[in-house]
C-alpha cells in the first residue's frame, strides 16, 4: 500500500465501493508522485511534469484485470509499476493513450514488456504517421528527437496501440464500469477520455489540463471548445487532467474558458484588420489580462501565450505570425521536454 495515505485507507474503509461528492472533497488533491483514492479501486497519480516531464495517470482495478489510463514517458511507467503493485496483485492487461504525445504514449513498450497492450483511439496512430517518421521509415521524427534528450526514451522503442477503436471502447465487469471516448478533435486529432459513468470520474488526457500545460500545436483550438462541450455534458465529479491537480466540473469550465477568451481576444483583432505583427504587439496585454481573471490565471504561462494567440490567429487567417517574430516553433521547443515535440 505503498503511497496511500492514512487517511486514504480509512475513507476507503468507510465508503466501500460507494462513493459521494463529500468523499472527493476529503481527499488531499495536488499532491506530485502520489497514488491518490477517487473511489474504490480508482486512483488518480499526478505526475512530475516540472522536473520529469511526467503526465498524470489513471489505474482502475477491475475485477481479474487493471486498465491503466496513459502509458507517460518510459521513465514514468517505471515510477508507477511499483504503486500499482503495492495495491493489487492483478495483472495489468491495458494501457490506454489518451493520445500520441510521447509523455502519453512513450511508455507502451514498458508495459507491453509488463503484460499489457497499448490501445488507443484510432487517431492516435494516424498522428503517429503524420509525427513518428522514424518509426514509418521516413526522417527521423518526435521520437528521434526526444531521445536525445531524455535517457529514459533512447534506451526504449516506440510501441504504437495496437488496440484501436474508431469512436468508443467500454470496459464493464459488472463492478466498474470504463468507457473510452473520442469526444473530437482537440488537443490532438486523436484524443479520447475515459469516463466512468457510475463514479462520473473523467479522465481527460491533455484535452483538459490544470495549469500552464495547454500545447495547442497539434490541435484545433475552435474545436477543442466544442469536445469541452460534450465532455462537459458528461457530468463529471471529478476531472483529472492530463497535467496538474485533479479537480471537479470547473477545471473543464476554466480550461474552455480559456480558449473562448482567447478566441474572442484573437477575434476582435482580426475583425478590426490588425497585421500580424500587430497581434503578436498585442500578447503582452492578453497575457497581463487573462493573468487577472482567477478562473483563467492559472492556464497562462509566459512562453505559451504566444504560440496559442498564434494558432488561434492561424486557425481564423490561415496566417501565421512574421517569421522573426514565430512563436510557434519557440514553444515548440520549449515544451519539447514535457512533451517530447520535434524540432523540425
Ligand atoms: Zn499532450
Amino acid at each position: 500500500m505503498c503511497d496511500m495515505t492514512r487517511r486514504n485507507l480509512l475513507l476507503a474503509a468507510a465508503t466501500g465501493a460507494g462513493w459521494s461528492a463529500a468523499d472527493a472533497q476529503e481527499l488531499p488533491s495536488g499532491e506530485v508522485n502520489k497514488a491518490a483514492l477517487i473511489s474504490s479501486g480508482v486512483y488518480f497519480h499526478q505526475g512530475d511534469i516540472e522536473h520529469q516531464g511526467h503526465c498524470n495517470n489513471g489505474w482502475i482495478v477491475f475485477r481479474d484485470y487493471v486498465l491503466v489510463v496513459d502509458a507517460n514517458f518510459p521513465s514514468g511507467s517505471q515510477t508507477i509499476l511499483p504503486k500499482i503493485r503495492g495495491i493489487t496483485p492483478r495483472p495489468i492487461r491495458f494501457a490506454f493513450d489518451t493520445h500520441h504525445h510521447g509523455d502519453h504514449s512513450y511508455g507502451n513498450e514498458f508495459w507491453v514488456e509488463n503484460g499489457a497492450t497499448p490501445l488507443a483511439h484510432t487517431g492516435v496512430i494516424e498522428e503517429m504517421k503524420r509525427y513518428e517518421t522514424g518509426y514509418y521509415g521516413g526522417k527521423p521524427g518526435r521520437w528521434e528527437d526526444a531521445a536525445k534528450s531524455r535517457p529514459d526514451v533512447a534506451a526504449s522503442h516506440l510501441s504504437p496501440p495496437t488496440v484501436l477503436f474508431p469512436h468508443e471502447l467500454y470496459f464493464d465487469d459488472g463492478e466498474h464500469r470504463v468507457e473510452l471516448l473520442h469526444l473530437g478533435i482537440a488537443h490532438t486529432h486523436g484524443d479520447a477520455m475515459a469516463w466512468l459513468p457510475k463514479e462520473r470520474v473523467l479522465f481527460t488526457g491533455d484535452a483538459c489540463v490544470n495549469g500552464p500545460y495547454n500545447f495547442v500545436g497539434d490541435g484545433d483550438v475552435e474545436k477543442w471548445i466544442g469536445t469541452l462541450d460534450a465532455a462537459k455534458k458528461l457530468g463529471a465529479r471529478v476531472v483529472c487532467p492530463g497535467h496538474g491537480p485533479k479537480g471537479d466540473a470547473s477545471v473543464l469550465d476554466d480550461q474552455q474558458l480559456f480558449f473562448k477568451q482567447l478566441r474572442e481576444r484573437v477575434g476582435a483583432l482580426v475583425n478590426s484588420k490588425k497585421s500580424p505583427r500587430a497581434v503578436y504587439q498585442a500578447i503582452p496585454q492578453i497575457r497581463g489580462d487573462f493573468a487577472s481573471q482567477p478562473r483563467i490565471a492559472r492556464f497562462v504561462d509566459n512562453s505559451g501565450i504566444a504560440a496559442q494567440v498564434e494558432k488561434v490567429y492561424q486557425e481564423m487567417t490561415g496566417k501565421g505570425f512574421p517569421a522573426d517574430v514565430k512563436a510557434s516553433k519557440a514553444a515548440r521547443l520549449l515544451h519539447r521536454h514535457a512533451h517530447a515535440f520535434e524540432s523540425a
